[in-house]
């Protein structure tokens, strides 16, 4: 009896207990395999986002993660950019008020019959004048021995008192010489200057030509050139390059004082200078002054320009005044 209880027992309990070591072992396998699962989920989610977002900053991955960013931030960056400049106003408007709304009068306005002042020739007296000017040399153009004359006798009364370059009209300077300055040709070919700017007038004296010749460029009150010289003007206006399409405008003695020169035969005479030049059409700000008996009208005399680099010389005009006589 007792044989047969002891055999009872000892077949019940190792049955109960492999059953619940099979529950908790299966439980377990199902845990780890759940684990796994939502891993392997949780990586390929992480994978495929890495794809289509920036990377992280590897330092191994680095270089070719930034060139292909690069690529589409640059076609993103230049698009819009583009896009809306050609729609709406340009900006550059705002720079060109004086532009658009200076247009120079036409030609037919400045018609006039022929006048019966006489200039004298002085040509031999202004050749021997500028040959003075030794510092100059390197600045003038040496192909043409003399002066351009525009006394009675060169440039006859019959012809027009006035030009046109660049559909802006210019008063022909009757009774001055003028002298042919090195341009610089990339220049003028880069910016169409003979075909583009318009011809106007600055007077000034002898003792900044140099200065002026050497900057290329009209300089500003207040600008320090090459070799440390300060431009300055006596003009109450210092913002402004003052010129003008007229060359009597131009040639006052405000703006270009006479100087006396004697000349190899002890002759005396005065002399002026004016600069002939070239001036961006977009810089020009027109201004009224009333001139008396000009050929070019009074809305269109006076000229200045806020703008460096605008006006540059291409002739030195020199006239040469009888000392006691005051006849222009
Ligand atoms: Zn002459």
């Amino acid at each position: 009896m007792s044989n047969h209880t002891a055999t009872t027992i000892t077949v019940d309990r190792p049955d109960s207990s492999s059953k619940v070591g099979l529950a908790v072992g299966i439980i377990v396998a199902f845990l780890i395999i759940g684990s796994i699962f939502i891993y392997f989920i949780w990586f390929k989610r992480r994978k495929r986002s890495s794809e289509s977002k920036i990377p992280r900053p590897l330092p191994a991955v680095k270089l070719p993660t930034t060139t292909a960013i690069h690529k589409p931030v640059l076609k993103v960056d230049t698009t819009p950019k583009l896009a809306p400049s050609k729609a709406p106003t340009p900006p550059v408007d705002i720079r060109l008020p004086p532009i658009s709304s200076y247009s120079p009068a036409p030609r037919v306005l400045f018609h006039k019959p022929p006048s019966s002042i006489r200039y004298p020739c002085r040509l031999t007296i202004s050749d021997e004048y500028v040959k003075s000017l030794t510092q100059l040399r390197p600045y003038l153009n040496t192909r043409y021995k003399g002066g351009y004359c525009y006394c009675t006798k060169h440039y006859p009364n019959d012809r027009s008192d006035t030009d046109l370059k660049a559909g802006s009209t210019y008063a022909v300077p009757r009774g001055w010489t003028a002298y042919l300055i090195n341009v610089d040709p990339v220049f003028a070919k880069v910016k169409n200057i003979w075909a583009e700017w318009y011809t106007c007038y600055y007077g000034t004296t002898v003792n900044k030509l140099q200065m002026i010749l050497r900057n290329r460029f009209i300089p500003f009150h207040g600008d320090m050139l090459l070799g440390g010289e300060l431009f300055t003007t006596h003009l109450d206006d210092k913002e402004h390059c003052h010129t003008s399409p007229s060359i009597k405008y131009a040639s006052d003695q405000y703006f270009s004082p006479r100087t006396i020169f004697t000349t190899s035969d002890n002759h005396v005479y005065y002399i002026q200078v004016v600069l002939q030049c070239k001036q961006a059409p977009d810089s020009v700000i027109p201004g009224y002054k009333y001139i008396n008996n000009d050929v070019i009208p009074n809305n269109h005399v006076e000229w200045k320009s806020a703008a460096r680099s605008s006006v540059l010389p291409h002739k030195l005009l020199i006239r040469v005044l009888e000392r006691d006589t005051e006849k222009y």
